[in-house]
């Protein structure tokens, strides 16, 4: 459970809002959600949307993107298993919401086949049909001397499928989709970089390069804090902080940390002395203006001052954009010239810079540039045929690259899933060395040999179960610390990851409150079983106690998962036996009282006991822990018909 668990339900719940950074018109995807057992997807947005679809395939995936649309805070990945592999959800451009549903290698869909109905203009349904499997993958063939329009190789879905699910609103004709590459490190790649805090008298400026900030501000209830997070972000290396310590509101700013969430997140704390203050935080180019309601907002000055723009060329299925001084820019795609577009601001080309133009084996039919304003200008680019805009990537402030995916190119950009233009990501953080390394023991602890239940064969009923896995704690909240450096959120990370397994293997839902190790409060974790309707709400920690010689499990509920705790704790206990039966508990835990499902907390272990710190450090006790976890789940599901 953690100390920090503790003090956090004492703490005040926090307001928090999403800035967006485009027009305030703009909708936002409210929720999303799949029904396995329906091939069903369903998702609602707080303001009117058109989606447009398309099939892409290697690997086969339906893409959904909704103009005018900005992510709210929704859950971003969702692995399903079997045919349909995953449905994830990214912001393509800052106009864009994209849901990706990926299928398994082997399978794909048939576009005619795919339903949509607008219930409303702010409510839809995807239905899907069956995916049927297209046998193993085989390599592409050599491409087609001939061009062929793009709609051939990619169908576009107009929308609506038939005249009778007309959406409401009535809709335009959807303009032709880009042909860009869905990578599946789309939100991933770190695109904005924090290069520098500034405390002034009116306010914090903190500069970025890169893309425009998408940022999430929040400010806690009582006023005394407030943190601002920059998604898709990077600490620059030599980043530091100006200006002054303290400004004139006493504000300071006490902490830039980069989590090692994914996609990477920059998060900036600042602490008000001032509770009565409002403030509010508000993105452009070039960085982000954090200020007091109701006062001035501070200029947001380009870090990197005016840009001259050296040269634009293409070179390994890359093009190269080479500045003199950081480069500030967006992306998108131009609905009017139908081409793919990079906004630059406060930046200009330096004379006699040539643009890339048709060539034999080109990626591009033209470049152009069209002047937006005197310090602004957009590069459009129109791909060749049969050419898809892969990832952009800026491998330095001052280098844009823009990969070229397509039949044609060869290597080294493979039409694949791996991402084209790569930029590191954070390696996971491996389980600290525990520093008394039980593996080496002599006296290996008495744990009896593995016992691996065998997976049932029995289904679960009707399949409708939707099961909330929720690892505790995560990102900068390591929860408890014990042996060794041993931390719970690593712990039950893996122990989650693989009960969640384990129940989609036998035709369970299981979806997780953090797919990785990233900060999530307590209530999203909470909102999300609500607004899912789940059936079950299984919450996975593990102890510590001063005492070190505390040991042993324990598992909570508050109301209505007395039965669901009983499944699990003695499914638990029985497959280690060696361990302190600690029992069944109430609890008034936040995710308890919250969740209106049968809801259990179970305490894994003591991270700070000898023993138990081995068991829970050891991949082999915690792929046992999980497995005895998710057959009691999995009983649970069966005795109550789910
Ligand atoms: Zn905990």
């Amino acid at each position: 459970m953690g100390k920090t668990l503790f003090s956090r339900w004492l703490m005040p719940g926090l307001v928090s809002f999403l800035i967006l950074t485009s027009p305030a018109e703009a909708a936002s995807l409210q929720s999303w959600q799949f029904e396995s057992s329906q091939n069903r997807l369903s998702f609602t947005t707080d303001g009117g949307v058109q989606p447009k679809a398309q099939l892409l395939s290697n690997p086969a995936r339906l893409v959904i993107d909704l103009p005018g649309t900005s992510l709210g805070g929704v859950n971003r990945q969702q692995l399903i298993g079997g045919a349909i592999r995953e449905i994830r959800v990214g912001q393509v451009d800052n106009q864009t919401a994209r849901i990706v549903v990926e299928l398994a290698d082997g399978y794909t869909l048939d576009p005619q086949g795919v339903q949509f109905r607008g219930i409303s203009p702010t409510q839809w349904t995807v239905q899907l049909p069956s995916p049927r499997s297209i046998g193993t993958p085989v390599p592409a063939p050599a491409p087609a001397p001939a061009p062929t329009p793009p709609t051939a190789t990619r169908p576009s879905l107009p929308l609506p499928q038939t005249p009778s699910v007309r959406p409401p609103a009535p809709a335009p004709v959807p303009a032709p989709l880009p042909q860009q590459t869905v990578n599946r490190s789309i939100p991933q790649q770190p695109q904005t970089t924090l290069a520098q805090v500034e405390v002034r008298d009116n306010g914090i400026v903190l500069h970025t390069t890169g893309k425009m900030a998408d940022i999430e501000f929040k400010q806690s209830q009582d006023r005394s804090w407030m943190t601002l997070d920059i998604l898709g972000a990077t600490l620059a290396s030599r980043s530091n902080s100006t200006g002054k310590q303290v400004n004139r509101d006493g504000v300071t700013v006490s902490q830039v940390t980069q989590l090692s969430s994914n996609p990477p997140v920059v998060r900036v704390t600042m602490s008000t002395p001032k509770r009565s203050q409002n403030w509010q935080a508000r993105s452009s180019a070039g960085g982000v203006a954090v200020w007091p309601q109701g006062s001035t907002p501070p200029a947001v000055q380009l870090s990197g001052g005016f840009a001259k723009i050296r040269s634009v060329e293409i070179r390994n299925q890359q093009l190269l954009i080479q500045a003199d001084q950081p480069l500030n820019y967006s992306s998108g795609w131009d609905n009017e010239t139908q081409s793919y577009s990079i906004t630059f601001f406060s930046a200009a080309l330096a004379d006699g810079v040539a643009l890339p133009q048709r060539q034999v084996g080109s990626p591009v039919i033209w470049t152009r540039v069209r002047r937006e304003d005197p310090e602004t200008f957009t590069l459009l680019i129109k791909p060749a045929t049969r050419i898809e805009v892969g990832q952009i990537s800026q491998g330095s402030p001052q280098q844009l690259a823009l990969a070229f995916v397509g039949e044609g190119l060869g290597s080294p950009t493979p039409p694949s899933r791996t991402p084209v233009a790569t930029v590191p990501t954070p390696d996971p953080r491996p389980l600290p060395p525990r520093t008394n390394p039980p593996r080496t023991n002599p006296n290996p602890l008495p744990f009896p040999p593995t016992q691996v239940n065998p997976p049932s064969n029995n289904p679960i009923p009707n399949g409708r179960a939707v099961v909330i896995i929720d690892p505790g704690h995560g990102g900068s909240d390591a929860g408890a610390v014990g042996v060794g450096g041993l931390r719970e959120k690593d712990v039950v990370f893996s122990i989650s990851q693989q009960v969640a397994q384990i129940l989609q293997q036998n035709g369970v839902q299981a979806v997780m409150t953090r797919l990785d190790d990233r900060t999530v409060e307590l209530e999203p974790r909470v909102d999300m079983a609500n607004r899912m309707n789940a059936t079950l709400f299984v919450s996975i920690h593990a102890n510590a106690a001063t005492n070190a010689a505390a040991s042993g499990i324990e598992t909570y509920y508050y109301s209505s998962g007395d039965r669901l705790a009983q499944y699990i704790h003695n499914s638990v206990i029985s497959s280690f036996s060696q361990i302190p039966n600690r029992g069944i508990k109430t609890a008034r835990f936040y995710v308890l009282r919250n969740t209106s499902m049968p809801s259990i907390l179970v305490e894994t272990g003591f991270v700070t006991n000898n023993y138990d710190a081995y068991m829970l450090g050891d991949p082999a006790q915690r792929s046992r822990m999980a497995q005895a976890i998710a057959q009691g789940i999995l009983q649970y599901l069966r005795d109550n018909r789910y």
